[in-house]
């Protein structure tokens, strides 16, 4: 069961959140769960975009994880080369094929999916929120990192810590949607630098809105 921090509710007070970005599909253009898993392990330290882009060749090139238990790592440079540590990334998805073997063998949990290579918390996070799988955990990427603190859900600034504080004042249901809301607020409205505060649905309740008014109001 969620709790509330201090004097915020923090189901209550992203509310807005969840309704704007809740149905909002994630940016990765995947068809099923085994183009999910290979385009989250290639996206990382990549763009969506530029994932979306190679993604339609490598999978009419490797249609399923039958398929890709096949290849060799180096099969798949063609494809990928332009991707960040598209070699490492390469070999992580051969070997996941190659212990997996079908679509179906694909673990829907935690434990099974961060035993993979290439897979963190983070991935596995996306991976189970996106396939419906039962809630284990919150995404927390650059976004999320920079949202959640500014917000005041956490103080802290490391990712498991984030990801502990925000499980802990949002309950279970609402966790894939608070990792997503918080991902795509930060991709267009919370940005790093110049944050767009006036358009942003959560400002009532976010620390760093308040302290910025407050100090606004008081240079009137
Ligand atoms: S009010 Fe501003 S700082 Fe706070 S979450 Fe929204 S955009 Fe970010």
């Amino acid at each position: 069961m969620a709790k509330t921090s201090g004097t915020i509710d923090w189901n209550k007070a992203l509310s807005p959140l969840f309704s704007k970005y809740g149905s909002r599909k994630h940016p990765l253009e995947y068809e099923n769960i085994y183009q999910l898993v290979v385009m989250v392990i290639l996206s990382s330290r990549s763009t969506d975009v530029l994932i979306n882009k190679i993604a339609p060749e490598l999978f009419k090139a490797f249609p399923s994880m039958k398929k890709m238990a096949k290849a060799k790592p180096k099969d798949l440079f063609p494809f990928v080369h332009g991707i960040t540590n598209f070699r490492h990334k390469s070999e992580w998805i051969v070997s996941i094929a190659r212990t997996v073997v079908d679509d179906e063998h694909i673990p829907t949990g935690m434990e099974g999916l961060t035993k993979l290579p290439g897979i963190g918390r983070k991935s596995a996070n996306v991976i189970i929120g996106e396939s419906g799988g039962k809630p284990e955990g919150v995404i927390v990427d650059l976004h999320v990192a920079r949202v959640a603190p500014r917000l005041g859900i956490t103080k802290s600034d490391k990712p498991d810590k984030i990801e502990e504080d925000i499980m802990k004042e949002i309950a279970p249901k609402h966790w894939h949607q608070a990792g997503m809301g918080m991902t795509f607020l930060g991709r267009e409205i919370c940005r790093p630098k110049n944050p767009k505060c006036p358009e942003c649905v959560v400002r009532e309740v976010c620390s760093y809105y308040r302290k910025f008014e407050r100090a606004r109001r008081l240079t009137r």
